[in-house]
């Protein structure tokens, strides 16, 4: 079963490094994830430590952009295998939302254990409870199985123009969704729920490793989208990229004054830069979409031949 690549660095012996002079040997170590839980766990060759990565991402980020890591290498089978789990888990992290934020002391893993389980019926409550909170439909004749179950039960290989459609009827489903939940239901909702996901996970892995010395460190780097801009912060951030491109060099000046104090760069209407402090605006936020699926199979390759040129030990 391939996982997706991680690269992480021992910060302790980093420090060490850099204290010595030495820049060509700061430790980067390539880790292929098999627990696809976004906890990884290596020991340092070095110093012992016990590392823990721990990825910002849901758990259907990281099967979606193991997906494409599969896809970039040609292996279009496993491929749908990763985009087929990328769905099933973000329709349950979907549920699991939408009811915690109707009722956030429900105890969601009861219901799971209730019959749910079944992908049939969890579609269902899917569909039932979106229509319920967005009072719109979804067309579960758009979200394809066929090429799944081709794949899954008639041991057919899919091709690379199968698994992009595939991919991309994916996606689709995300940016529909994903459209509603981030315009509609309350930020500080959504983040208390990841971070309630999260730290039952932390929490249950770190009583395993009691009384070690622990590094941990947290990674979040997800190819699908979770921003959301008013109509003022989108003009900023346009006014903002002319500016850049138009004076460079009073653009570093002025970011590296922002990052020290704090403060962001504001482009008023004459196109003038000024350091401002953060104000949150009441504005609705518009979502945007995650990009097209060929724009992130461009950013994986990238990366990958990034990292790959990097020198790299490998281990576990
Ligand atoms: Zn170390």
């Amino acid at each position: 079963m391939p996982g997706s690549y991680l690269y992480i660095t021992c910060f302790k012996c980093q420090k060490k490094y850099l204290k010595e002079g030495n820049l060509n040997g700061l430790p980067l170590y390539k880790v292929r994830n098999f627990s696809m839980d976004g906890i990884t766990q290596i020991i340092c060759p070095e110093c012992q430590d016990i590392i823990l990565s721990i990825s910002q991402e849901m758990l259907y980020e990281i099967y979606f952009q193991t997906a494409v890591e599969q896809f970039v290498d040609k292996n279009y089978a496993e491929s749908v295998f990763f985009l087929t789990k990328s769905r099933e888990t973000f329709i349950k992290y979907i549920i699991e939302l939408l009811l915690y934020e109707k009722n956030s002391s429900i105890n969601i893993e009861n219901i799971w254990s209730k019959g749910m389980a079944l992908s049939e019926r969890r579609l269902g409550a899917f569909f039932a409870l979106f229509f319920y909170r967005f009072g719109e439909f979804l067309d579960l004749n758009k979200i394809e199985t066929n090429l799944r179950n081709k794949v899954m039960h008639d041991s057919v290989y899919p091709t690379e123009e199968d698994t992009t459609k595939y991919a991309k009827n994916i996606l689709s489903l995300f940016n529909t969704v994903m459209k509603k939940i981030l315009e509609e239901i309350d930020l500080k909702i959504i983040m208390s729920f990841n971070h309630g996901q999260q730290k039952k996970k932390i929490d249950a892995y770190l009583k395993t490793l009691k009384d070690r010395h622990i590094q941990i460190q947290y990674a979040s780097d997800s190819i699908i989208s979770r921003n959301t801009f008013s109509k003022s912060e989108e003009e900023q951030n346009t006014r903002r990229e002319i500016f850049s491109k138009k004076y460079p060099d009073k653009w570093k000046e002025l970011a590296c004054q922002a990052n020290k104090t704090g403060k962001i760069i504001y482009i008023n209407e004459q196109g003038a830069a000024e350091l401002k402090n953060r104000v949150e605006d009441n504005e609705p936020k518009i979502y945007q979409p995650t990009q097209s699926f060929e724009k992130l199979v461009e950013i994986i390759s990238q990366r990958k031949k990034r990292f790959d040129n990097h020198s790299i030990t490998l281990v576990i």
